[in-house]
């Protein structure tokens, strides 16, 4: 994957004490590869390489003693600007209800999507209403029906012989009656960009006056799907993309395309079939994601909707100081266990990838209990202190918790690998940490 190459790419640079520009050059070479085969537009491609050169060549990387990750900041830094550099918010009406239309190919997720942006908003206190305007598709109208009733979300439609510009209007209408404060159209899509459908789409875009028009492609694919943004917003005006199926093998290109080719900010990004798998697109994060920093900022904010929000301050504040005990370890892992899918997270969690026994531990509910046995039987000073953990204490600890010296030295070298991969990203991400980092 793009992830897996460039970090094998920076973990050449990365204990270097020097790197020369040859060394730079045979990196940047390889970073280019990668993008290319992650299906990213070869202009795009270029324009990146050159930036990330300019600053790598320069003094900066030369005087520096970590002179690997300065240009890992860089790239991160680039990376992060290529998708847009902030997170950009959906739009808001000066007086309610705030339009959406959601327009894209067929299968890329319009309808799916619509009913996850309706779920976001009513976590904001928001009262969406849906529309339903395709008409084409069989069983288009009984899907959004579904998902509406799923999320408790009122849905408009006038079945299929209604023409879809009299159901986009009669349904802002029903809106502006029912003080819904957004109103999310779920447009028909064809399989290819066609005149009809075109026409069809400017039609209601005149009449209801769209605060957004969201585009929503599939990340699965790559090229295709950044030259079907081009084309839709040469007719459209799009105000932003959403990408979906990010869950899925996609290899990155559209996410670092689509922004520098249509100009368009990505400004939610779907990773599931699951009805709250959309969350707000931050450049940033995916760029972290991307280089395989882990995404830590989009795990907290996760945990701080479904858990307790001071325990998840407390949490990023350790994470990012790396100072981090085994009693963190254990809260962790029950925090992440009421979270829902854990390879998920798992994923998001910094170099999770490299500490491979940790990954399948974790999965493993079975083996949580025996984890939380082993950490139970350490004393107060183990606990915060594991160097401490000489043979005979890891006897004592693998006799109280009913489990073998093996599994106990397994625990403590999978803690230690963690411990060391926070430290590393922490210091990656400079004294001032992720908040320091972030835009
Ligand atoms: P539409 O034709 O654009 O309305 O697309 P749909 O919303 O009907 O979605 C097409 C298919 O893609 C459905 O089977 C969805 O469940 C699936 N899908 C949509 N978004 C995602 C996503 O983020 N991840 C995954 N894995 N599947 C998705
Ligand atoms: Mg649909």
């Amino acid at each position: 994957s793009l992830s897996s190459r460039l970090q094998n790419v920076f973990s050449k640079l990365k204990g270097k004490g020097k790197v020369s520009d040859a060394d730079v050059n045979e990196a940047m070479r390889e970073v280019r590869l990668a993008l290319l085969e992650a299906d990213v537009n070869f202009k795009v491609v270029k324009d990146f390489i050159a930036k990330v050169k300019e600053q790598a060549i320069g003094q900066e990387v030369e005087k520096s003693f970590t002179p690997g990750m300065v240009i890992i900041n860089i790239v991160n830094k680039e990376l992060t600007e290529l998708m847009g550099g902030t997170q950009s918010k959906l739009a808001k009406a000066n007086k309610p209800p705030t339009v959406i239309m959601m327009v894209g190919l067929q299968g890329a997720g319009k309808t799916t999507t619509s009913g996850k942006l309706a779920k976001l908003l009513q976590k904001s206190n928001h009262k969406p209403l849906l529309v339903a305007c395709d008409i084409y598709r069989p069983a288009a109208i009984k899907q959004l029906q579904v998902l509406g009733e799923q999320i408790n979300a009122p849905v408009f439609s006038l079945g299929d012989q209604a023409s879809p510009v009299e159901i986009a209007k009669q349904g802002l209408q029903h809106a502006k009656e029912n003080h819904n404060d957004y109103v999310i159209i779920d447009t028909a899509g064809r399989l290819h960009i066609d005149e009809a459908l075109m026409d069809e789409l400017k039609q209601i875009h005149q009449l209801v006056k769209p605060d957004e028009v969201l585009l929503v492609v599939d990340s699965m694919t790559g090229q295709d799907a950044v030259n079907v943004a081009q084309s839709f917003h040469e007719q459209l005006e799009l105000t932003g993309v959403v990408l979906t199926k990010l869950d899925g093998d996609t290899r990155g290109g559209a996410a670092l395309s689509v922004k520098a080719v249509t100009g368009q900010p990505i400004k939610f990004a779907a990773m599931g079939e699951k009805i709250d798998s959309l969350e707000p697109f931050y450049p940033d994060r995916m760029a972290s994601r991307i280089l395989g920093m882990g995404d830590m900022l989009s795990l907290i904010e996760k945990a701080q909707m479904n858990i307790d929000a001071d325990k998840a301050a407390e949490m990023e504040r350790k994470m990012r100081t790396a100072e981090f005990t085994f009693d963190d370890f254990l809260e962790q892992m029950a925090q992440v266990r009421n979270l829902g899918p854990i390879d998920q997270l798992m994923d998001m969690l910094p170099g999770m990838g490299k500490v491979k026994g940790l990954k399948d531990m974790k999965i493993d509910e079975k083996q949580i209990g025996r984890v939380e046995a082993i950490v139970r039987s350490m004393t107060k000073e183990e606990k915060t202190k594991p160097e401490i953990l000489n043979h005979s204490r890891r006897k004592r600890v693998a006799a109280g918790s009913g489990t073998s010296v093996a599994e106990v030295n397994r625990l403590i070298k999978q803690f230690d690998d963690m411990r060391k991969m926070m430290k590393q990203f922490s210091s990656m991400m400079g004294p001032k940490g992720l908040k320091g980092g972030k835009k």
